[in-house]
């Protein structure tokens, strides 16, 4: 028969120390009796150290060896705190990082994301074998799983796109029978397979995504995030003050807050979970016993302002080099680009002779982009520019926002979202003698 499945996933912060992991193990066994499937991310900041040996080694600077001995160090160091001095962990723990060694001692691979790949995918492997190991320790009987036999992707590397009707097959043939034998399943998040067995990635920060797919292959009665917040707050606790706890969501506006940068969850995790109306839990790590969020399909019709911003934009304005109008067939090219490219646009604007996008500059797309447009237009790129986000905005929360702003974009839509792109008012040279120009 069929096990009622949880699903929880412990992101970086959880994770971030041998304390913590101490903790996680804590609040697990408050939930001993469950079947559970829990993912969990790399260790503290993990993937970004990562992402600095890929950079390195690339780049040829000689220091690729030297940060990943830092990162070696730091997990060696959470080992040493929670088991004895010559536990196998270290051994399975070794291994994994042994493959990125090997990697580093072969030139560059010609292919910069495949590297990437490749080499990221180490924090998730090394995370959940420590992690399961130390569940087991005390007394949590767990069964690791690799994510890879799991989740099949195409091969776009750092951002692969699951193949569902695979991952689907996979999932009850090989995660559900290991969860009908009794305890835990744990796996790792963010990471997946091509059909030629190659590691992919799902996108920075896809370990929430990773847990709706096991959510919704294992028809989970509900699925938990651990987070260092008490839940979805109504803006990002680190940027402003006043901010308050919303109790329940419902999936349309937590999809709305996190595509427009809601960094609490992934926004590709709402999805999976909506299409099988599977409840999601938002919840703190450190208060295990709050309430949390609850995002569901249940519609609330009385939210607060709620703000999302997104760093790190560029906007293009696009025209065309002779006055002409920008026409269907220009546009038409441009989103084929955008399609190709696989870019995320966050907000676009046309008049008669120009087309701005405003998209996310955290990779070389914003160039590869402009590049591919240069024949047929003039294109103009400011960058280091913010996205800010308001739903059931109101005026003042608004004018708030503007201050000390210049607003390049606006937009509204009807009275429930108000957007724009803005950057900061520089800061004016002061004048040594008053009065005097
Ligand atoms: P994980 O440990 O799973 O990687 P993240 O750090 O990605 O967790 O997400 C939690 C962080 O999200 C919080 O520390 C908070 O700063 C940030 N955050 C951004 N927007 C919100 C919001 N609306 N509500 C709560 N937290 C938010
Ligand atoms: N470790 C990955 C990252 O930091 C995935 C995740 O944490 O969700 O992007
Ligand atoms: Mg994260």
């Amino acid at each position: 028969m069929k096990q009622v499945v949880k699903v929880f996933k412990f992101g970086g912060s959880s994770l971030k120390d041998a304390d913590a992991i101490k903790n996680v193990a804590n609040i697990l066994q408050n939930h001993k009796e469950k079947h559970l499937a829990i993912v969990v991310s790399a260790m503290g900041k993990t993937t970004n150290a990562l992402e600095k040996v890929v950079e390195a080694h690339a780049a040829g600077t000689g220091q690729a060896f030297s940060i990943l001995n830092d990162i070696k160090a730091q997990h060696y160091s959470i080992i040493d705190g929670l088991f004895g001095k010559d536990d196998e962990v270290y051994a399975a723990v070794n291994d994994t990082f042994v493959e990125v060694e090997w990697t580093l001692e072969e030139e560059p691979h010609e292919n910069y994301d495949y590297m990437y790949d490749q080499i990221v995918s180490v924090g998730e492997l090394v995370s959940s074998k420590i992690v399961s190991a130390y569940l087991n320790k005390v007394g949590l009987p767990v069964q690791w799983l690799d994510a890879r036999d799991i989740i099949l992707t195409d091969d776009i590397f750092r951002e692969g796109w699951v193949q569902w009707e695979e991952t689907l097959e996979r999932s009850a043939k090989i995660a559900q029978p290991m969860l009908e034998k009794g305890g835990f399943i744990l796996t790792q998040g963010f990471i997946g397979s091509t059909s030629e067995n190659f590691t992919t990635t799902l996108g920075r920060e896809g370990s929430d995504y990773t847990a709706a797919i096991f959510s919704y292959c294992l028809d989970a009665e509900d699925m938990t995030i651990w987070k260092d917040v008490p839940g979805v707050l109504t803006a990002d606790p680190r940027l402003f003050e006043n901010v308050v706890k919303l109790d329940r969501l419902s999936y349309k506006e937590a999809i709305e807050m996190t595509y427009y940068g809601a960094k609490v969850i992934h926004p590709k995790t709402i999805k999976p979970l909506q299409n099988k109306n599977i409840p999601l839990y938002v919840k703190s790590f450190i208060e295990p016993e709050g309430e949390g969020t609850l995002v569901s399909s249940e519609v609330e019709d009385n939210y607060p302002p709620m703000v999302a911003v997104e760093p790190d934009q560029c906007l293009l304005q696009i025209s065309t080099r002779d006055f002409s109008f920008v026409a269907e067939h220009h546009i038409s090219y441009m989103f084929k680009l955008i399609a190709d490219l696989r870019i995320q646009v966050n907000m676009m604007q046309n008049s008669a002779i120009s087309f701005s996008i405003c998209i996310n500059d955290i990779d070389d797309k914003a160039d590869r982009f402009a590049e591919l447009l240069k024949d047929k237009f003039k294109v103009m790129l400011d960058r280091g520019l913010e996205m800010i986000t308001v739903r059931h905005y109101q005026q003042d929360v608004l004018d708030n926002l503007r201050r000390g702003k210049i607003v390049l974009l606006e937009e509204r839509i009807k009275d429930t979202t108000a957007q724009m792109v803005v950057k900061d008012v520089p800061v004016m040279r002061r004048k040594l003698v008053p009065g005097k120009k």
